[in-house]
């Protein structure tokens, strides 16, 4: 008894076997991305899981920037990075880093490699290199250059950083062995001549560290313990085993390897996104429709539904793809004690109280949120001019229609029962206003039994209410035929991926809502504030998800 019950996840059985064994005394983890582009949904995974594991440890996480490829980066991307994995709680006080401060180690490491005869400079072009490196069938051959002297080596590898050679003059790569059946263990390129302005460097180099040479430096200078990757990095384990032992790293890091998260019939690659904002289908990399972080945040996803959804992943070794749908129960388990249910009509139609009197405006009591008192209590106005939903009400209704049409009683949530005695159209038979009686009896609250109405339908009180735009959302993907287009690569869009209404209104109780800030709307879902498009006079809503799916959590 008193053992923990909760089942651990594989790299926690691994973490728990180091920490037993005495490999390490403590966890480090870090989260290292490449400044080139914006986070999405998987990089959040990465970041919520070693962070997770820092904490659950009692351990330490990093956030270090990879910059050490001065082509791709860009500052910009420094700080929504920094901004998003804030958001998403991760502690990296104290413990924010540059790969590229640590130039002068990775050259210091090469050194010692050359010194040792595990390195060796090498003029093989490019296509030489490849050439000789062989193919899964068949052993590398050697470079013609491999057994140069130490010295030698040591004076061009010099030669190399002070400027004398042009890019792909000349190369460092690793003395492992041409022949073996892991390719990324023949004799790996570790450095190559780049004369390339530097963000963080500037022009203190011309030569830069390949990534395979690098990070494994990176991760051992900042004393991380496990090293947590995606599994396209599984066959380089063994060149980053190498370099933390030839470069006699101790403790030594442990890269241990994880599947990425996949979400269904969703764009995540940078240069797909990239054509959607280029082509004006996405009005940006934040648009509610993506998945990016940033995005995900504008939608109205909260950091607390993002670690719910990758703790209800998992982590496993295994490829898979995870349903959108699931980040919608997330979402929808966290918001419904948490938020107001407000009332707001998004295809409105008006309701004529004929015998409420004209100037009377009552002013009714509701509960924020039925499910959580903690929320309080609002101020409804009510009146004798009404806006509901234009399907609450049928001229002709089907079986089973429980709502208004003309004879027909329902409630008005938190208000009175109303009958429906007449309505009025336009030209072309289009229902313009509906008209009703109010039997004053029947106030909510008041202990009223003598009948009862089958159906209840939301309002909000005509004079009162705020005209608001709403953006309703579908996926981006035509779901039916998949993100990508076989033929060509190009992608599938369903055109009806949003639908803007500008003319709802809303009850008069978003005074001070600011941007982010979500609300359940009674019977349309839950919604949130357009940090880009909203203001205070016109405030924009961003449906994040429905109140309802068929969404069933995996077993
Ligand atoms: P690229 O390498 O194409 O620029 P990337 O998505 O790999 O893009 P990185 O900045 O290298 O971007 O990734 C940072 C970290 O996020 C890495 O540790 C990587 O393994 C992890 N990561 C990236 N995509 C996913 C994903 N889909 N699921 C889980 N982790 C991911
Ligand atoms: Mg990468």
């Amino acid at each position: 008894m008193g053992e923990e019950t909760v089942s651990k996840n594989f790299i926690e059985q691994e973490i728990d076997k180091d920490l037993a064994e005495g490999v390490y005394q403590e966890v480090c983890t870090r989260f290292p991305p490449e400044p080139n582009g914006y986070l999405h949904i998987g990089h959040a995974k990465s970041i919520i899981l070693n962070s997770g594991l820092a904490k659950k440890y009692n351990g330490t996480f990093h956030l270090r920037f990879d910059d050490t490829n001065p082509t791709k980066e860009d500052m910009e991307f420094v700080e929504s990075i920094k901004a998003d994995v804030e958001w998403l709680g991760a502690d990296f006080k104290d413990h924010l880093y540059y790969a590229s401060d640590y130039f002068p180690v990775m050259y210091e490491c090469a050194v010692k490699l050359i010194k040792k005869g595990k390195a060796f400079v090498c003029d093989l072009s490019p296509e030489e290199i490849r050439e000789y490196r062989g193919t899964l069938k068949e052993p590398g051959k050697n470079s013609p250059y491999r057994d140069r002297p130490v010295e030698e080596n040591l004076k061009l590898f010099e030669e190399m950083k002070n400027g004398v050679y042009k890019d792909g003059e000349k190369v460092l790569r690793a003395k492992i062995d041409m022949a073996s059946p892991n390719i990324n263990m023949r004799d790996p390129v570790i450095y190559r001549v780049a004369h390339m302005t530097h963000h963080n460097t500037g022009n203190q180099w011309c030569i830069y560290p390949m990534y395979d040479f690098a990070h494994p430096i990176e991760d051992a200078v900042e004393k991380i313990t496990h090293s947590i990757c995606t599994l396209e990095f599984e066959d380089h384990r063994p060149l980053y085993d190498w370099v933390v032992r030839e470069c006699e790293f101790d403790p030594a890091p442990r890269q241990i390897e994880f599947a990425k998260l996949y979400l269904t019939n969703v764009v995540t690659g940078k240069r797909y996104i990239k054509k959607l904002v280029e082509d004006g289908i996405v009005d940006g990399w934040d648009d509610p429709r993506l998945v990016s972080i940033a995005a995900l945040r504008r939608r109205g996803f909260t950091p607390e539904s993002l670690r719910m959804f990758v703790e209800l992943c998992g982590v496993s070794k295994a490829q898979g793809s995870v349903d959108y749908a699931m980040l919608e129960y997330c979402i929808r388990e966290d918001l419904k004690m948490k938020r107001s249910r407000m009332m707001a009509v998004l295809d409105p139609i008006k309701l004529v109280i004929d015998n409420y009197p004209e100037e009377e405006t009552e002013w009714l009591e509701a509960e924020n949120n039925l499910e959580n008192e903690a929320l309080g209590k609002r101020k409804l106005p009510f009146c004798r001019e009404l806006y509901i939903e234009r399907d609450d009400f049928m001229i002709e209704p089907p079986k089973k229609y429980f709502r208004l049409f003309p004879g027909n009683e329902v409630r008005l949530m938190q208000a009175y029962f109303v009958k429906c005695t007449d309505y009025e159209t336009d030209a072309e038979g289009n229902v313009t206003v509906v008209h009703c009686t109010y039997d004053p009896e029947t106030k909510s609250g008041s202990g009223f039994t003598g009948r009862k109405v089958k159906g209840t339908i939301h309002w909000v009180a005509a004079p009162y209410a705020k005209q608001a735009e709403v953006r309703l959302y579908e996926n981006l993907i035509d779901e039916e035929k998949g993100v990508y287009n076989e033929e060509d690569g190009s992608m599938n869009i369903n055109p009806n991926s949003l639908e803007v209404r500008k003319n709802c209104y809303v009850e008069p109780n978003f005074d001070g809502a600011k941007a982010y800030d979500s609300f359940q709307f009674v019977r349309t879902g839950y919604f949130c504030i357009d940090a880009k498009d909203s203001t205070p006079d016109a405030l924009v809503f961003n449906r994040i998800v429905s109140l309802k799916s068929s969404f069933k959590l995996p077993k």
